[in-house]
């Protein structure tokens, strides 16, 4: 494949096969998940940064002398750098400071400045100084991807039907993490479109609120709110998996050295939840997961280390 400009490079990634019988499940059972990783930014994000940035040049939305400015904890930033190249844009995105410094250096690499909000206060810190400095700023963008339905739309456009044409067979469960929650509700909404039999399986770690359960800080990146994401009100998930950091961190070093996929931890998480759906389901049955982001960016923060039981 040769490509002129790095944004034909998204989408279109690579699946991996699973049999669930060799993590506990049932026979015949498969657990397919779709390698995001792969994305030439490292992440699923590069789909909803090159939706957000298309979609807003072609509403007239942005300009040369734009401003595109946004909270994210890393990969949309990485994401919305790189499909903003093109069009030579202003990239300024606001993100909490202890958060992956590889993700970081990345945005720096692909031009985008960098503003730190408190670690503490969370993503909901970085979403109110993102707009505090809108505010201050003649023309920006704020796409907000954790408010815009155009996050859901990016997946629910690409995401959801790769998944349809590539899997074999019927779809029995379809397991994603939490983050702003636009991956699970459009992919998930697009799959129920097809087939509304389907099972919708939302992934959060401990210290998330989906189960109700008290918001605290975990270690698992990427995934986990501290309100319930707005796109779960025309779409609710059948069942929420909570996965602890040593469950999660367990399965992403398990991923990498049994099997040479070199993962970030929400994909640890979300293969712990496929294990879960894979024993509750009859024999035979066929789950898709997603797989976000790579292990590369956490590094740093020790993510792979020594392979032992949870
Ligand atoms: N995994 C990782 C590593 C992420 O960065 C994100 C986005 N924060 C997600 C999963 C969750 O994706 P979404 O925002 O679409 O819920």
């Amino acid at each position: 494949m040769i490509v002129s400009d790095i944004k034909e490079l998204i989408g279109k990634t690579p699946i991996f096969q699973f049999l669930a019988t060799d993590y506990g499940g049932e026979s015949q059972s498969r657990i397919y998940a779709k390698l995001e990783y792969l994305n030439p930014g490292g992440s699923i994000k590069d789909r909803l940064g090159s939706y957000l940035i298309s979609e807003a040049v072609a509403a007239g939305r942005i300009t040369k002398d734009t401003t595109v400015i946004e909270p994210t904890a890393g990969n949309t930033g990485i994401g919305l750098a790189l499909a903003g190249l093109a069009y030579g844009l202003d990239m300024l995105f606001v993100i909490p400071e202890t958060f992956s410094q590889e993700k970081q250096q990345l945005i720096k690499a692909l031009g985008a400045r960098i503003i730190h909000s408190p670690s503490q206060e969370g993503m909901q810190g970085a979403i109110r100084k993102a707009k505090f400095l809108a505010d201050q700023l003649p023309n920006f963008f704020l796409p907000l991807q954790f408010e815009n339905e155009q996050n859901p739309a990016a997946y629910y456009r690409t995401l959801g039907p790769e998944i349809v044409q590539e899997i074999p067979e019927r779809i029995d469960s379809f397991v994603a993490g939490v983050g702003s929650g636009g991956t699970f509700a459009g992919t998930g909404e697009y799959l129920k479109s097809i087939d509304s039999t389907i099972r919708l399986i939302a992934v959060e770690p401990e210290g998330s609120i989906l189960n109700g359960g008290p918001a605290h800080e975990h270690a698992i990146e990427g995934i986990g709110v501290e309100e319930r994401p707005i796109f779960f009100k025309s779409l609710m998930p059948d069942s929420i998996e909570t996965i602890s950091d040593p469950e999660g961190f367990y399965y992403t070093r398990l991923l990498a050295a049994r099997h040479g996929l070199l993962v970030g931890s929400s994909s640890g998480a979300a293969f712990a939840a496929a294990i879960r759906e894979s024993k509750r389901l009859p024999k035979g049955s066929t789950i898709v997961t997603i797989f976000p982001d790579s292990g590369d960016r956490y590094l740093s923060k020790n993510i792979y280390g020594q392979l032992e039981e949870a």
